[in-house]
């Protein structure tokens, strides 16, 4: 739980009441720290949203259902997805679920679905769902459509990066940019949904796909999930230059995954005419970022997205799919493993930019996490490069 920004995280016993008519409790197996999660601790996101339990890329096992939930049952196993969309509003009915504005009236303040929280501590002070999740716990309430039924044959502690990294990374790709077989991507920022922006543009066919990071272990990572070339941006001057060398005068593609307002620019610079820069990163509020707009002229375009920007729901169980049948390898981007306890130091090696995902295993065992069960998880299979 997160009291205060600027606080460290503290792991302490609160109340959760039972899910509602047309919610869902889950039992938490695993849960990603993402890149949000470390906005929140930081203060730069959610104002005034506190005391919040935060995470929300998890996985687990459906405990209990509400009134009106048909599409789980208890004993089932699913992933998070954090816009749980109302399927009735503008934005729902227009095929962009991920825009719901029932989501963004009450989700933003840390509230479920109907306005209200869940969860309270023992004082009977509320507590705020983190994203409409908060699973950074061992249990979570959260609307039916919030936990989607993936195949049993995923290991959960693999599955929990679905609901987030990768919707988002492999949404971007093909929702979003709409990658072509052939096309040039340059990918700005290898962390947990960078890495997984590289896979979406592998799995597209594109050629060449080059990666682009300060920290040399993201960049073999990025060459395993499928980029063809790797530009380090903490020894390169010339960063826009270099890609432009190596895509022949630049690329179709440009993806900027990490939120800042050099990296957007790097990403508008390294396209050719005619050529698309995705911010996908999250930019702190207030944070301004400058383009030469006469380069407009030259057809080029800037588009944002959010959460993979198609319908996470339906994405999700494919993309489960996928990863069982080997087309995503979603093991080697988790380089650190820890219990919930562990979230501080995950967050802190996200502000060093150390590593990919922190995976926090809630329950080891039912996280499929190899060496569970025996008191040793095997840390050589996630070593961080
Ligand atoms: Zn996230
Ligand atoms: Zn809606």
């Amino acid at each position: 739980m997160l009291r205060h920004p600027g606080q460290a995280m503290t792991v302490e016993d609160v109340e959760l009441d039972p899910p509602m008519r047309g919610e869902v409790l889950v039992r938490v197996a695993a849960a990603g720290v993402c890149h949000s999660d470390l906005r929140y601790a930081n203060g730069e996101l959610g104002q005034g949203y506190w005391p919040i339990v935060l995470g929300h890329e998890g996985a687990g096992i459906v405990e209990a259902v509400g009134a009106d939930v048909a599409h789980v049952a208890p004993g089932d196993r699913v992933v998070f997805c954090f816009v749980p969309a109302c399927r009735a509003c503008r934005y729902c009915v227009a095929g962009k679920p991920n825009l719901c504005e029932v989501v963004a009236e009450h989700g933003a303040q840390g509230m479920l679905m109907d306005g209200t929280s869940r969860l309270r501590l023992l004082d009977g002070t509320t507590l705020k769902h983190g994203l409409r999740t908060a699973c950074f716990a061992e249990r979570a309430v959260v609307a039916a459509g919030g936990a989607v039924p993936i195949p049993p044959e995923l290991p959960l502690w693999q599955a929990a990066l679905l609901g987030c990294s990768v919707v988002t990374g492999i949404g971007a790709v093909r929702n979003v940019a709409q990658v072509r077989r052939g096309q040039s991507v340059a990918v700005i920022g290898c962390g947990g949904v960078g890495l997984q922006v590289v896979a979406g543009a592998r799995l597209a066919g594109a050629d060449p796909i080059v990666a682009v990071d300060r920290v040399p272990g993201k960049l073999g990572l990025a060459r395993a999930q499928g980029a063809t070339h790797v530009v380090d941006a903490a020894a390169e001057p010339d960063l826009a230059g270099v890609v432009r060398r190596l895509t022949d005068g630049g690329v179709d593609h440009a993806f900027e995954v990490v939120g800042r307002p050099e990296t957007i620019e790097l990403a508008w610079d390294v396209l050719r005419p005619g050529g698309s820069a995705v911010v996908v990163g999250l930019v702190p509020e207030g944070v301004k970022a400058t383009l030469p707009a006469i380069e407009l002229l030259s057809d080029k375009s800037l588009r944002g997205t959010y959460y993979g920007s198609g319908d996470p729901a339906a994405e999700i169980p494919e993309l489960a799919a996928l990863a069982v049948t080997g087309g995503l390898d979603l093991a080697t981007v988790v380089t650190h493993v820890d219990g919930l306890e562990g979230v501080e130091e995950a967050l802190d090696r996200l502000r060093r930019g150390e590593g990919a995902r922190t995976v926090l295993l809630v329950d080891a065992d039912l996280a499929g996490y190899p060496g569970a069960g025996t008191g040793v998880a095997d840390p050589s299979a996630r070593s961080f490069p």
